[in-house]
C-alpha cells in the first residue's frame, strides 16, 4: 500500500437541504430526529415530506441518545482505501428509544454483538466541520 493511501483523509459526507440540520446536529454532539410538525412522526433519514401524512411542515427532536442494536454488518473489505488497515470492522443499525433507527459506528468487539445489545450515542470529531455516530455498549 503507497504512502499516498495511507494518508488519505476520512471521507465525509455530502450534505443537501434535508440533512444539513442533521450534520450540524453531530456536531455540537447531539443527535437528533426529523419531526412532522403535522402528525409527529419521526424520520430518519430526513426528508422534504413526511410518509406517514404528507406534510412538509418539519421540525427536530434532539434523541435521549439511548438505544438497542437492531442489526449490524461487519465489513471486511472496505471500498474506501481510508478504511482499509481498519478492517474488519462493525457498522450497527441501532433501535433509538424514541424508536427511530440509525445507522453508525460501534466501539465494541465484533464477537460481543447481538440482537438487544443496549448502546448510547457517542460522537467522534472527524475534522473541524464533521462528527460522526460512534456507539458506546451500555455496561
Ligand atoms: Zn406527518
Amino acid at each position: 500500500m503507497s504512502q499516498e493511501i495511507r494518508k488519505m483523509p476520512r471521507p465525509v459526507p455530502k450534505l443537501n437541504a434535508d440533512t444539513e440540520a442533521w450534520w450540524a446536529g453531530l456536531r455540537r454532539h447531539e443527535l437528533l430526529v426529523q419531526e412532522c410538525a403535522s402528525c409527529g412522526h419521526l424520520l430518519h433519514p430526513p426528508g422534504p415530506m413526511c410518509p406517514e401524512c404528507r406534510s412538509l411542515d418539519r421540525g427536530w427532536r434532539k434523541s435521549d441518545g439511548s438505544g438497542k442494536v437492531y442489526s449490524w454488518v461487519v465489513v471486511n473489505r472496505p471500498m474506501h482505501p481510508y478504511f482499509f488497515d481498519k478492517a474488519p470492522f462493525p457498522v450497527v443499525l441501532v433501535e433509538m428509544k424514541e424508536g427511530f433507527r440509525v445507522v453508525g459506528a460501534i466501539d465494541c468487539e465484533i464477537d460481543r454483538l447481538c440482537d438487544g445489545l443496549p448502546v448510547e450515542v457517542d460522537f467522534e470529531d472527524v475534522n473541524d466541520s464533521f462528527s460522526m455516530l460512534l456507539f458506546r455498549v451500555i455496561q
